[in-house]
């Protein structure tokens, strides 16, 4: 039987550079069988076949119309269904990879001027999950329906002994009651391996750190840091992470998603402001952050200081070395002229030459909220940040109705007046008793959220 594989992902995203798990398994199968497979590269080509497998993780990914409907053709996978992808059969789901699989278009691709080192998951590494699911349901993720954390395979199924480094792409490993044997088989392999994917450090118990920290760790530690709400308990949990582990440990900031999925402009200010504060407490962690802009941010009124807050982040030796302000100025300045301008933006102007987007994009957001530059622009990375000016202190042990009266008092004395300017940019016309009372409600709803999730914690 002739079987041909179209990895969606590959043809469509001109720099994805991860393999298909599923792909290599259905290849792997298929070969067992002594099926003849194909790497399909190009949706114009696929030529005869007896059989089509379309695979696609991302959503964004396009493919062309009527791809689903030729005949003999199953597809599957995150980027069709979401949550709801069906899964593969059991004798395909824990057949063993086919690591070949790719390995025409990598050497097409070398061929063409592309690094080999850019391959390095296609051909170094071998890839599975230990576990599946996840019990939190966060609304934009894939296991927003999953229920719990279950056992997926052993290292063994996937190990290819020939590969130098191991690559998990488990969603909520730390998260699984029985992490403990499974860490163990990976450390047991004697190879270097990684978790893909942000591991959610809200989990992370002392075994846990102590465990990864002496592991043959591939590469940074990587955790999540979704929400804001979130920072207390991620900020104890790294405070753990660093008593035992002083590897490079960076974490996926998400900005951009609106749970309530109104995406007003009060939560696009909101998810700006709540975006640096991330950034910032890392710093003092000693953690770096990476900005994962959710999609909507192409429709947000702030898409270009999105874009170069991630241009600014996900660059650490930009992010460590220049403000944001002095980040999105330079990235304004015509690339011609850069070099005989960079240090002198002023000069620049005077010269005549016009300011880029990132440079506009930065004084129309300075124009619009002062106190949100002043706060955040011309801080430098790794210098002291004085979260306290918007983070009213609270403690969990108060946050009950019958307290909450009593608190109200003590909280407005702490609020001092920077930060009603920056409260009153975020949420408009309010009179300074609305906005204390927004933001005491907004404490108590992070409270209550903390308690939640550490309630959820180990959950089976
Ligand atoms: S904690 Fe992570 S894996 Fe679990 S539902 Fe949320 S985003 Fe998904």
């Amino acid at each position: 039987m002739r079987v041909k594989i179209v990895d969606c992902d590959l043809i469509s995203r001109t720099n994805h550079r991860f393999p298909n798990l599923a792909c290599m398994k259905i290849s792997g199968y298929h070969k067992k069988r002594r099926d003849r497979v194909e790497l399909v590269t190009d949706f114009n080509s696929i030529g005869k076949y007896d059989l089509l497998w379309v695979a696609k993780v991302f959503t964004s990914s396009w493919i062309p119309d009527g791809l689903l409907n030729m005949p003999n053709t199953i597809d599957g996978g995150s980027g069709f269904y979401f949550d709801q992808s069906p899964n593969l059969p059991p004798e395909i789901e824990h057949h063993f990879p086919d690591y070949h699989l790719y390995d025409k278009w990598i050497e097409q691709q070398i061929q063409n001027g592309k690094k080999a080192k850019e391959f390095e998951y296609y051909t170094e590494y071998s890839i599975g999950r230990l576990t599946r699911g996840c019990f939190r349901r966060c609304s934009f993720c894939i296991n927003r329906t999953a229920k719990k954390v279950e056992f997926a395979s052993h290292v063994s199924e996937f190990l290819d002994c020939n590969r130098p480094y191991i690559c998990l792409i488990d969603d909520q490993f730390l998260g699984y009651k029985d992490w403990g044997p499974l860490l163990d088989e990976l450390i047991q392999t004697g190879k270097p391996f990684q978790f893909k994917q942000g591991n959610d450090v809200r989990c992370l118990r002392k075994e846990q750190a102590e465990k990864l920290a002496t592991a043959n760790y591939h590469r940074e530690m990587i955790f999540a840091y979704d929400r804001i709400e979130d920072t207390a308990i991620i900020t104890r949990k790294l405070h753990l992470w660093r008593k035992y582990s002083d590897m490079p440990t960076k974490l996926y900031v998400l900005c951009a998603y609106d749970p309530s999925g109104t995406y007003s402009r009060e939560f696009w200010v909101k998810d700006i402001v709540d975006t640096f504060r991330r950034i910032f407490i890392l710093a003092t962690l000693n953690c770096l952050p990476y900005i994962m802009r959710y999609e909507e941010y192409h429709n947000s009124p702030f898409r270009g200081i999105y874009n170069n807050i991630g241009a600014w982040v996900n660059q650490p030796e930009m992010l460590k070395t220049k403000t944001f302000r002095q980040f999105s100025i330079q990235r304004g300045i015509s690339s011609t002229v850069y070099n005989t301008y960079k240090d002198d933006p002023e000069q620049y102007i005077k010269d005549g030459y016009k300011k880029g987007i990132s440079w506009l994009c930065l004084d129309d957001l300075t124009k619009q909220f002062p106190s949100i530059a002043d706060m955040f622009f011309d801080v430098k990375y790794g210098e002291h940040f004085n979260e306290q000016i918007i983070n009213i202190p609270i403690t969990n042990r108060k946050v009950n109705k019958e307290k909450y009266k009593i608190n109200t008092t003590m909280l407005r004395c702490r609020v001092d007046s920077k930060k009603l300017c920056l409260l009153k940019e975020i949420y408009g016309n309010l009179t300074n008793t609305q906005l204390i009372d927004r933001l005491i409600n907004e404490k108590v709803k992070e409270a209550f959220s903390t308690k939640a999730t550490e309630r959820l914690d180990w959950k089976e």
